[in-house]
């Protein structure tokens, strides 16, 4: 069976005492859902997070990391130095990575790589832009996507790949993928996988979907079959909401 995942990605907000805050509410939700829960503060706050959810059920993840193993990369963070606390999983390839950082699928290939050699778990991120889907090329894009980052691998990597689909034309803006576009694009996902690596490789690896997801229309998009839950962004910062949405699937 696939994992369900529902992941909260903070990105560059809160510092200590707000984040001290939100893991003591997030304590107090209830989880009625088999959906295994993420959420990835910002690095300076990862061991106090991990820390302090230890004996719950929350995996701390991180937002980012280089590709190099070590050396000479002045403000960088590396796979090591985050296994070193504990975190076992890392966000790669977010569309802000992407666009404000220049991050490229030949870069995320290297990060993919690291990764691996380090035995981590990858949430992986991709999606169009608007311009894109407006002109009909979102499945060209998103394709080229993951064969550029991923179709170097041997078909045993995906047992550590988690993949997000995420439109960037509904990051924080608000606009939601339908729930028959969130899945017409997972089943294009899934297929494009099948090609490469086998139907039952494709249907093992999770994916997920971002982009306004809140508690209102969660559940509709959870609903359809190759969504196995979501990466949440400005939702996962208030307790209550986040949990509304681990609870819809
Ligand atoms: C994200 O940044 O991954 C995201 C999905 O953000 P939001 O939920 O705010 O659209």
């Amino acid at each position: 069976m696939r994992r369900k995942i529902v992941a909260g990605n903070w990105k560059m907000n809160y510092g200590l005492i707000q984040t001290e805050s939100l893991i003591v509410e997030l304590k107090k939700q209830t989880k009625s859902s088999d959906a295994e829960v993420m959420i990835a503060p910002t690095f300076t706050n990862l061991w106090h997070a991990f820390e302090a959810t230890r004996r719950h059920d929350i995996e701390v993840i991180a937002q980012n990391m280089h590709f190099a193993q070590q050396g000479a990369y002045t403000g960088e963070i590396s796979a090591g130095m985050l296994k070193s606390i504990g975190i076992q999983t890392v966000i790669l390839g977010h569309s802000e990575r992407r666009a404000y950082f220049n991050e490229t699928d030949e870069a995320l290939a290297k990060k993919i790589n690291t990764g691996l050699e380090n035995d981590m778990d990858m949430i992986f991120c991709f999606g169009e832009e608007l311009a894109d889907r407006k002109a009909g090329n979102q499945e060209a894009v998103v394709e080229s996507q993951i064969k550029n980052a991923l179709f170097h691998l041997e078909a045993d990597a995906f047992k550590h790949i988690i993949l997000a689909y995420e439109p960037v034309w509904a990051i924080g803006t608000g606009e939601t993928a339908t729930p028959e576009q969130a899945q017409e694009m997972h089943a294009f996902i899934r297929k494009t996988l099948a090609s490469k690596y086998g139907q039952k490789v494709a249907e093992s690896v999770s994916i997920l979907y971002g982009g306004s997801v809140k508690p209102n229309n969660a559940k509709e998009i959870f609903s359809k079959p190759d969504v196995d839950g979501g990466l949440i962004g400005g939702a996962s910062l208030k307790a209550e909401d986040f949990f509304a949405i681990v609870n819809a699937i």
